[in-house]
């Protein structure tokens, strides 16, 4: 397995205490942390096969907001922020909140929590809850702001704090940033 240091930003600590509901994937000779359990707060795991990106499965979701109804399919793969839905906004609403929800059961994926991007100004956040007590990944709910947050108990925040940074920017376009 060939590591380039230049596009392997993933901390040591992160890969060996490996969280459950990550695994390690290789891409042409990168290591990258992948999302494979994500659920709603009904334990329901919105993983999906019906969408794949760069080969694995994606997080499904419905979502409304700015006019729109829809399905949203996020990048399972950290930092690189792919996605796919089926809606297109109205050009007078150009990054509106979105609402997020369980495609199985419907219960609401959303907190309340503000943004500190400036501009931003959202107050709510899409929560996927990630197996272990507490652990949880949070992705603001504002279309085109690409602020989200990981918590794992068992890793220390200094280390989540670097995975958070994690972005690989030259592989998605930055005016449709949401994710992680
Ligand atoms: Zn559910
Ligand atoms: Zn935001």
């Amino acid at each position: 397995m060939i590591i380039n240091p230049e596009r392997q930003p993933i901390p040591r600590e992160f890969i060996e205490k490996l969280p459950e509901g990550f695994k390690v994937a290789n891409r042409h000779g990168s290591i990258y942390v992948v999302v494979e359990d994500v659920r709603c707060p009904n334990g329901h795991n919105i993983i999906t096969d019906t969408v794949r990106l760069h080969g694995e499965p994606s997080i499904g979701i419905k979502v409304k907001g700015g006019g729109i109804k829809g399905t949203m399919y996020l990048d399972p793969f950290w930092g690189l922020h792919q996605k796919l839905f089926d809606f297109m906004f109205k050009s007078n609403i150009p990054n509106p909140l979105i609402k997020a929800a369980c495609p199985h059961c419907n219960a609401s994926l959303m907190t309340t929590k503000r943004c500190d991007t400036p501009g931003c100004n959202s107050d709510e956040f899409i929560e996927f809850s990630l197996p272990g007590k507490g652990n949880k990944i949070d992705v603001c709910a504002r279309w085109g702001c690409s602020e989200h947050s990981i918590t794992i108990e068992s890793i220390g925040e200094d280390t989540t704090v670097q995975v958070k940074k994690i972005n690989y920017q030259d592989m998605h376009t930055h005016g449709e940033a949401m994710g992680f």
